[in-house]
């Protein structure tokens, strides 16, 4: 399987390449040049399969011209065997035919442990074929980090430094980086705002000659192995709930649209699926966009849901460029015109995306409302995002007779200031594998706002070949 640009402009990659490629040359993303499409017997036929047997299936045609299925196989189950739930991805049912999938169960409790776990994994299998070392940077508010971290703690390959704003990062979420002592992990708090972090980054893959010829490795939801990961547990649950000979919607708390683009991705390779919902917080540029057809940049807002505080969505791009017949040209000039803060999409494309898509855009005021109300009523904890998806589900759901499933993307316990806020009265408990998380030793290095500052930093802590 090749894989190509969505700007149509640089050349295709084989699926090592494209785990090691970040964005590609021309700015695009890259994405499948055909995707495998499962007959419904076949899809019917992993009934009953552990989560990594399903995964293994699933996924083993994007990667077997550069892994042999044998060693695929052993990656995968390594992967969810770490998991703190036998199921991996367990359902919960809510009220009749209504599901949430939770996917908090790996070490870091988000959903991005699903695809980290195994890129970590990917990236220790493929540098050490090569015989080569990379260093990984990223920028994080939260959750992307940690995971990024826990993924690669244990590589041989891999020095991995994340960039997070000092003091501007909740305690949960700075101790579940920072508390990771291996000595290829570096912790950056930077004495600046999340943007001044990303745009570090960003400028650091524009210009890598301070690494002196290493290669500069991207774990952002832009990497095409992390939406591979995702696509797995759309099968998941349409199996558990009686796919493929019944149809089953999802509700998927979204803000740079990789997760729900899995989903599209799993209807496109023969799930049934009469429904995705994008659910969004006030940060509702994909839902103008579902519900309107408008497609316009607007300034951040900061929410209770702040894995979902984006102003754009960058794997939109991906759905974007099926909509436009997959033409890379016409998709660089609408790219162009989003640079600017407004592209246009043409009424039929538009509408050929509203046949499987829904939307909703959720205050903090209703998802605390919702993390109430569902505690109330049956005494199950949502997370300030996943409440935002059972709220966009009970809103947009279209036939009452198809299972719904909304996707916890993250555990309560990683939000406990929403929590205590929605007025339940009770605080969520860490789970056991992290009740120590704020005994433990922790390391990370303030530097100044300063991109030279930074980029030496780098250069002096990276380990030697
Ligand atoms: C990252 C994240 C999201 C958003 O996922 P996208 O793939 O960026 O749409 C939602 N909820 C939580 C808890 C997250 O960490």
């Amino acid at each position: 399987m090749k894989y190509i640009s969505t700007r149509g402009q640089a050349p295709a990659l084989n699926f090592e390449e494209v785990l090691l490629a970040g964005l590609a040359e021309d700015g695009g993303l890259y994405v499948p040049e055909s995707l495998p499409v499962f007959t419904l017997e076949e899809i019917g036929s992993w009934a009953g399969l552990s989560y990594a047997e399903l995964a293994y299936k699933v996924m083993y045609p994007f990667v077997e011209e550069s892994i042999p299925a044998a060693d695929f196989r052993k990656i995968v189950n390594e992967t969810y065997a770490g998991f703190d739930h036998e199921a991996v991805a367990p359902l919960t049912q809510l009220g009749p035919g209504e599901w949430v999938m939770e996917l908090f169960h790996g070490p870091t409790l988000a959903f991005k442990d699903y695809a980290l776990q195994l890129l970590g994994r990917l990236f220790e299998y493929v540098l050490a074929k090569r015989d080569e070392q990379v260093v990984i940077m990223g920028a994080t508010s939260g959750d992307t980090g940690s995971a990024a971290i826990e993924g690669c703690r244990h590589s041989e390959h891999v020095d991995i430094f994340i960039l997070h704003p000092h003091q501007r990062v909740s305690e949960v979420q700075r101790r579940q980086m920072t508390t990771v002592l291996a000595d290829n992990v570096f912790n950056i708090a930077v004495e600046g705002n999340f943007d001044d972090c990303q745009r570090m980054v960003k400028s650091s893959f524009g210009d890598q000659s301070f690494l002196n010829g290493r290669r500069l490795v991207a774990v952002n939801s832009i990497n095409w192995a992390r939406i591979m990961a995702q696509i797995v547990y759309y099968f998941h649950a349409g199996l558990s709930l009686g796919a493929p000979w019944r149809s089953v919607g999802f509700s998927v708390p979204t803000g740079n649209f990789g997760d729900i683009f899995a989903g599209y991705l799993a209807s496109r390779m023969g799930l049934p699926v009469n429904q995705l919902i994008v659910a969004t917080n006030r940060n509702d540029i994909l839902h103008r966009f579902i519900s309107a057809n408008q497609y316009k940049a607007q300034p951040l807002a900061h929410t209770l849901s702040p894995s979902m505080d984006i102003v754009v969505s960058s794997n939109f791009e991906r759905l974007l460029f099926d909509l436009h017949g997959r033409n890379g040209a016409l998709l660089s000039q609408l790219m162009a015109d989003m640079a600017k803060g407004e592209a246009q999409v043409e009424e039929g494309r538009w509408k050929a995306a509203r046949r499987l898509f829904d939307s909703l855009a959720v205050t903090d005021d209703e998802t605390l409302d919702t993390i109430r109300e569902v505690y109330e009523k049956d005494g199950y904890m949502l997370d300030p995002h996943t409440a935002i998806g059972v709220r966009a589900a009970r809103h947009c759901r279209r036939q009452k007779g198809t299972p719904m499933v909304t996707l916890a993307t993250a555990h309560p316990a990683k939000f406990p200031e929403a929590i205590e806020k929605s007025g339940i009265g009770v605080s969520p408990a860490l789970p056991r594998h992290m009740t120590d998380l704020y005994e433990r030793e922790e390391r990370y290095a303030v530097q100044p706002n300063d991109l030279e500052a930074i980029q030496r930093f780098v250069a002096e802590h990276m380990r030697q070949a």
